[in-house]
């Protein structure tokens, strides 16, 4: 069982990562210890749209993880929107997001209510506990906030050895073909760190564009398509293709359902289940089950 303890944090620095998202710092004030990995659930008084146009007043929480090192005086908390401002929930009559409002109403020097959830064998558990050093984390495109935490914490503990490859798939890298805005989060950051750390490499895949970038470095790959399919359309392993220890690696996934295990919620309410990177991890590289960790952030809808 898990237990909760309760916080209240406040809200010292915000900084846009794209056109969905910010990350926040806050200031903790005396807080029980942190790990890399673990999530808080936060919550605050926001003001949502009705059906009618009205707007209501409630208190309102979401779960997000933890995107700094435990080892620094702040923690950071990267917030993206993924449903639309002003969407009504056709069965409430009313708006049921939480981000979309967060972004826009919580400002600097507000504080939030925090619970702090102490499980155990949380997410990266294992390597905050030391078992295990030798990483491939895979995030979908909202799901590296753990992996944020986890880089800081290796500039952190350098004497603890641990090596990263983040495998990290997004739809595009700009935000349309006309606006050449990065739509990617952290991704100017994430290529900064693996120049200027030995223990990280970063391989960004692009799943609908066409052209990729070219890297200027060994560490900084950029490749097309779905992970562990090749640029013909056939298997590919991928994780050995860019990691030379494949089957002692620990594979920790983080994103959506769709990307963790292809399953998608479909308009009738119904689950379709396919095949996501816990799938192709086992079945293409033969990686056992102890040696992938995963945290889901929400369940995928077709929409
Ligand atoms: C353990 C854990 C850790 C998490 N960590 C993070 C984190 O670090 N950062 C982060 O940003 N999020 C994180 N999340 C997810 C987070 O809690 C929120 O769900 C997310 O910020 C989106 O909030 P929202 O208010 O926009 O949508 P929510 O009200 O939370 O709803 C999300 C749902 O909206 C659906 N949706 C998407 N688009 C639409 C649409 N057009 N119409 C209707 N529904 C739609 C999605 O399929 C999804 O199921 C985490 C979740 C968990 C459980």
């Amino acid at each position: 069982m898990s237990e909760q303890e309760d916080f209240e944090w406040q809200i010292t620095n915000k900084v846009q990562e794209d056109t969905n998202t910010y990350t926040y710092t806050f200031s903790t004030g005396k807080r029980s210890e942190l790990s890399i990995g673990q999530f808080v659930t936060i919550g605050t008084y926001l003001k949502r749209p009705t059906a009618s146009g009205e707007m209501e007043e409630s208190f309102v929480e979401r779960a997000y993880s933890i995107a700094s090192s435990p080892h620094r005086n702040y923690v950071e908390l990267t917030i993206k929107r993924e449903k639309p401002h002003g969407y009504i929930n056709p069965i409430l009559k009313k708006a049921d997001g939480f981000a979309a409002y967060f972004l826009e109403q919580a400002k600097i020097g507000d504080k939030v209510k925090v619970k702090l959830s102490s499980k155990r064998d949380h997410f990266l558990s294992k390597i905050a506990s030391g078992a295990e050093k030798d990483i491939a984390y895979w995030s979908g495109e909202n799901g590296a906030e753990s992996a944020r935490g986890l880089i800081q914490y290796m500039q952190d503990r350098p004497d603890l050895g641990i090596k990263l490859i983040l495998f990290y798939s997004n739809p595009h890298l700009y935000l349309s073909d006309t606006e050449m805005t990065i739509d990617v989060i952290y991704y100017k950051w994430l290529i900064e760190m693996a120049k200027k750390m030995e223990n990280l490499k970063v391989v960004f895949t692009f799943t609908k564009d066409t052209e990729v970038p070219t890297s200027d470095h060994p560490r900084v790959f950029f490749r097309r398509g779905r992970f562990f399919v090749d640029s013909s359309g056939g298997i590919e392993k991928t994780l050995a293709k860019y990691h030379e220890t494949p089957k002692s690696t620990f594979n920790p996934i983080c994103g959506s359902s769709g990307f963790i295990i292809g399953a998608i919620q479909g308009p009738d309410g119904k689950l379709v289940k396919g095949k996501g990177i816990m799938h192709d991890l086992m079945e293409i590289e033969g990686i056992s089950a102890e040696k992938i960790d995963r945290e889901q952030f929400y369940l995928d809808h077709a929409h």
